[in-house]
């Protein structure tokens, strides 16, 4: 921590980046910690790979995030003029596509905020913990460790807040601790509107996303009882049908586990170059390595993801193949 502390001090370009697709703990986390050093008179730029949900749009200074896909050339010129570059909720340079080969050949230090399994090797410093619910808590933990809590205030808890809820389901997913609820105390504490943040990431449907949800379960589900399975599949073709927008998928890989007796749960999507993957899983169950060994991606025990080159019909058959083997 006196390392990162003074890198801090000495930097005179900050870049904070976070993995493609971002979520809520995502830019949580990256606006969180922004905040943060904008407070304590940093230069930093958030940038991220591309582009995220409108019901995040809500967080301050959230019109500053810099696009490394639309805005290229500024987010090189910001990246290869820094000297110390962040790496949040993510662990490996896959997870930002050609925006890690970039930071790669830069000479800035590069400090991991992550809670993710099995941290590749590419950073100078490791802020890390796999059993931490979120990295939205872990900044908090970090602006701790830097001794500078009395900076915290009204705007980087809201980011915070809701990079926590997202990743834990609301505060339901075993990862939620007493300590992450302490936080979230403090959150209160400082004017976070917990009320107003559940409205804003979850009460702001389109009506069409509401309906590819009922299409999805009634029509898209399939469960496989004695296999404690189920998963959803959805075309190019059937999210064109419902106007879909980024982030309408977000939270339809959970149903499936409210089912009694279901303890592994998928969602399958055609996306416009590939096909990807979302796994979720409870109890005895886990996903990480799954998530690895048979479609090339990873995440947590209970919450990971991978993608498939095959067509979406193989890709189907080859997860059911899989289930029905490894029962
Ligand atoms: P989601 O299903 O919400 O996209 O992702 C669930 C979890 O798996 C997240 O923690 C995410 O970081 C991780 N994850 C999703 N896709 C990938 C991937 O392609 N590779 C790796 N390593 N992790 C992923
Ligand atoms: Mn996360």
């Amino acid at each position: 921590m006196q390392d990162i502390k003074q890198l801090i001090t000495n930097s005179k370009g900050i870049v904070i980046t976070t993995h493609k697709s971002p979520d809520g703990d995502a830019i949580g986390s990256s606006l969180g910690l922004y905040l943060f050093l904008k407070k304590i008179n940093k230069n930093v730029t958030v940038i991220v790979p591309d582009g995220f949900p409108t019901f995040l749009n809500w967080m301050s200074k959230v019109e500053e995030i810099i696009y490394f896909d639309s805005n290229n050339e500024k987010a090189k010129d910001i990246i290869q003029k820094s000297d110390l570059i962040f790496s949040l909720d993510y662990n490996s340079l896959k997870r930002i596509d050609e925006m890690g080969d970039f930071i790669a050949q830069t000479n800035s230090y590069k400090v991991v905020i992550d809670h993710h399994q099995d941290p590749q090797d590419f950073a100078n410093y490791y802020f890390v913990d796999t059993n931490c619910c979120s990295t939205s808590q872990l900044i908090y933990e970090f602006i701790d460790k830097l001794g500078e809590l009395d900076k915290m205030d009204k705007e980087i808890s809201e980011c915070l807040y809701c990079g926590i809820m997202t990743d834990t389901g609301s505060f339901r997913y075993p990862s939620t601790t007493a300590k992450t609820h302490q936080i979230i105390a403090e959150f209160l504490k400082l004017g976070a509107d917990g009320a107003k943040i559940h409205q804003e990431v979850y009460d702001t449907y389109s009506e069409k996303r509401l309906r590819l949800l009922g299409y999805a379960l009634t029509n898209k589900m399939k469960v496989f009882e004695e296999l404690n399975a189920a998963y959803i599949s959805l075309s190019q073709e059937e999210l064109k049908q419902f106007d879909f927008k980024k982030g309408d998928t977000e939270g339809l890989v959970n149903y499936p586990l409210s089912i009694n007796g279901i303890k592994f749960s998928a969602l399958i999507t055609e996306k416009e170059k590939d096909i990807s993957m979302s796994f979720r899983s409870k109890d005895d169950c886990y996903v990480n390595e799954f998530a690895n060994k048979y479609f090339n991606g990873g995440g947590h025990i209970y919450a990971a993801g991978g993608k498939s080159d095959l067509t979406l019909e193989e890709t189907i058959q080859k997860f059911e193949e899989l289930i029905k083997v490894m029962g």
